[in-house]
């Protein structure tokens, strides 16, 4: 098996050169070649003698994800791509255009173990943590992607397939890798973290005063509910949740985002929304409101656009920062899982 390039940081191929007894500045050369010019073929490495481009080329995988199916929207704005690991295993991302803004949606885990009721990921379980290489290798697969339609990635959110905080270490290497300002430079602001809610790698994760931004996938405003659709949430209940949130935004003075799935007669009615503003009164965040996309193995459906609609208007009116997500990609199911779901 060959080692994924991306999964070395700077300090990994520099000893790996060493060992082959290269020349420190090799180790520049090649991270300039990869990482600045995004030339991930070892044989096009011109300035690189081509004793050593063949070297690289036997020990490292520089396509650590292959595409497997590709299925777009009506509208031409979303993009659902299956993706192929090298040992055979299958992830899904999406590819979101709106206007200037372009945005992918990786994945962190191959499955998922949290088991959330509507997600398409959760109905299947949890194989494997994806590793730092193959998270970052999702991004590069898109930027390559981006420019054969010369478009730039200016967003990158963490909620594909699986929990993120379950693969922090790995989550966090392959952020720091495409965050390297030596190197692709993506900008932390730019990045969106996705958690379930588990409470220690929030607690973490505020302690690392990173710029990444932070959601967190609420869905609920009391533990009766939150409970039946998100079996975590026994262990790290709402208010040691909420408890975990505020002290991140007081410690980070970054705003955080609540994940809201709207399911019909589960947990959009008004007083539900009564009950999310008292919860979240004077709390550094913003709501997103988005309808559930209907799942196999969840008999429920989304809410209606006029229930989204008076739930909305309750948190504005409380002042709490809300806005209501569009579904853009649900014809081709790209809700979490779900094309893998139909393969
Ligand atoms: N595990 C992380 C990130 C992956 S899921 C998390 O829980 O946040 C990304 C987001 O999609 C989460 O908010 C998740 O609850 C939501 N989601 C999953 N399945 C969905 C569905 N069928 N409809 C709407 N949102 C869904």
């Amino acid at each position: 098996m060959k080692t994924c390039f991306f999964d070395l940081n700077y300090e990994e191929l520099l000893s790996i050169l060493k060992e082959w007894q290269e020349p420190e500045y090799r180790a520049k050369q090649l991270w300039n070649l990869v990482y600045r010019n995004l030339n991930f073929v070892p044989q096009n490495f011109s300035n690189i003698p081509k004793d050593l481009r063949e070297k690289l080329d036997e020990t490292f995988e520089f396509q650590p994800v292959k595409i497997i199916r590709n299925v777009s929207s009506s509208n031409q704005q979303a993009n659902k791509y299956l993706l192929g690991l090298t040992d055979g295993k299958k992830i899904e991302a999406v590819l979101m255009r709106y206007r200037e803004r372009t945005t992918i949606c990786i994945s962190t885990q191959v499955g998922c173990a949290m088991n959330c009721a509507f997600c398409a990921t959760g109905q299947m379980g949890f194989t494997r943590n994806l590793t730092s290489g193959e998270i970052a290798g999702q991004v590069f697969f898109f930027v390559k992607e981006l420019e054969k339609e010369e478009r730039k990635l200016t967003n990158l959110v963490l909620m594909g397939m699986g929990e993120p905080f379950h693969n922090y270490a790995n989550v966090m290497k392959g952020i720091d890798l495409i965050n390297d300002p030596e190197g692709f430079n993506f900008g932390e602001r730019r990045i969106t973290i996705s958690t379930v809610g588990i409470i220690p790698m929030i607690e973490k994760f505020t302690k690392a005063k990173r710029q990444i931004n932070l959601a967190v996938s609420l869905h609920a405003p009391t533990n009766t509910i939150r409970n039946q659709i998100i079996p975590i949430n026994k262990k790290y209940p709402i208010e040691d949740l909420l408890a975990a949130c505020k002290a991140y935004t007081d410690y980070t003075g970054r705003r955080i985002t609540f994940e809201y799935a709207m399911i019909s007669g589960l947990n959009d009615s008004i007083e539900q929304a009564v009950q999310l503003s008292k919860l979240l009164r004077g709390m550094l965040c913003h709501v997103n409101l988005i309808s559930l996309n209907p799942t196999r193995k969840y008999d429920r459906t989304g809410s209606s656009r006029e229930s989204i609609n008076n739930f909305y208007s309750i948190l504005d009116k409380a002042g709490i920062p809300c806005s209501i997500r569009l579904n853009r990609g649900v014809d081709i199911g790209a809700g979490c899982g779900q094309l893998l779901a139909q393969a």
